[in-house]
């Protein structure tokens, strides 16, 4: 179980990892949205970073459910009720003592989660195409590092889809082209969630 520190590096890097790439998902959401998701994620995981001593203070389940409810009134847009609801969810159903096994299933349900508040599912461009992928790696017995690898092959094979959610899917064909911002987003707090959880204590 990762203990006091560990959880605070681990919430720390994932939001830092996001916020470092504000800009870049700036312009991916500028090329098939409204140019917001890079601003609302800052603001989001900054709120989270201001209670990073209340928030890393608690088990993980309750930290996880904590950061969501942060998301949920900070990020905003789409993107903001969809991620809380995956945190909140995570934190929700992941047991205290979870092994790699209890996380894969508790993944499941907060993607479960997201799919359902968002009437949305794989194949659709958007954050679930990383998810989804994701979750099944790390049901299998795939290596981390490999798992951060489908993450961003996965979020690399958003381009040429077809938006059919989501504000992108107003674009019709010209959605075709460009990574989903909620893809990438995703694929970076993957990266940033497997390197904390790699530095063994
Ligand atoms: P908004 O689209 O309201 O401006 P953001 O720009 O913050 O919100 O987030 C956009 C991202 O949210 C998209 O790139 C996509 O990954 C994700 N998204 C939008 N709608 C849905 C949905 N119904 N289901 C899953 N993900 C979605
Ligand atoms: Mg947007």
């Amino acid at each position: 179980m990762l203990d006091e520190k560990r959880r605070r590096a681990l919430i720390e890097d994932v939001a830092k990892a996001v916020i470092d790439h504000a800009e870049e998902l700036t312009a991916l959401d500028s090329a098939i949205g409204d140019g917001d998701h890079g601003a609302n994620m800052k603001r989001g995981f900054e709120a989270v970073l201001t209670d990073l001593d209340a928030i890393s203070g608690k088990p993980l389940p309750d930290a996880l459910k904590a950061a969501g409810m942060q998301l949920v009134m900070k990020v905003g847009g789409a993107s903001g009720p969809l991620y809380g609801t995956l945190f909140m969810t995570l934190g929700k159903t992941l047991p205290a003592d979870a092994d790699r096994a209890a996380f894969a299933a508790a993944f499941k349900a907060a993607i479960d989660a997201v799919k359902a508040r968002g009437k949305s599912d794989v194949g659709q461009k958007t954050m679930l195409d990383v998810l989804v992928p994701v979750q099944e790696a790390i049901a299998s017995d795939i290596a981390v590092s490999d798992v951060v690898q489908r993450a961003h092959e996965a979020a690399e094979a958003t381009v040429p889809m077809l938006a059919t959610r989501g504000r992108a899917s107003f674009l019709g064909e010209r959605s075709i082209g460009h990574m989903d911002p909620g893809a990438r987003s995703s694929a970076l707090i993957v990266e940033a969630a497997a390197a904390a959880l790699a530095t063994e204590a």
